[in-house]
């Protein structure tokens, strides 16, 4: 789990999710570099590659993140509601839809660490990121406590 490619996976994948988000926390818009993954690494199993998909991670603040209480981190239930109000209200029902079948059946997951890796690397450059690259980001507390 703790290999160079995962590393490298979870820092090319965070700073997507950044830049998609501007840096900026999904529900009060408040400047903010943590990265949220929406799944525990154990719901994958062995299929932790999933974890890299920028569409099951959010940026949120330290308040929302941890704080309210409907941090993802005490109520998922609640959680789980506002971030269907917030992708509902941004017009991301793809999102949410696939989202939602994650949570409810799970996914498989057929693409091997390298694959994913290279579709990391190309969507990052696709969103001309390269100045990302060297910027220091904070530690993702998702890596630990997902
Ligand atoms: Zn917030
Ligand atoms: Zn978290």
């Amino acid at each position: 789990m703790s290999s160079p490619l995962y590393r490298r996976c979870a820092d090319i994948c965070r700073k997507i999710v950044l830049i998609r988000d501007r840096s900026n926390c999904v529900f009060c818009g408040r400047s903010a570099p943590w990265v949220h993954h929406i799944f525990f690494r154990s719901q994958y199993r062995e299929n932790w590659t999933v974890m890299f998909e920028p569409d099951f991670q959010i940026t949120l603040c330290d308040n929302c993140h941890l704080q309210t209480p409907d941090s993802p981190h005490k109520s998922k239930v609640q959680f789980m509601d506002k971030l269907e109000g917030y992708l509902r209200r941004t017009q991301q029902d793809e999102r949410w839809e696939l989202i939602r079948i994650v949570s409810e059946n799970g996914l498989e997951d057929t693409k091997d660490h390298n694959v994913i890796l290279g579709f990391l690397i190309k969507e990052f450059k696709e969103r001309d990121a390269t100045a990302w690259m060297d910027r220091d980001i904070q530690p993702d507390h998702g890596r630990t406590v997902p």
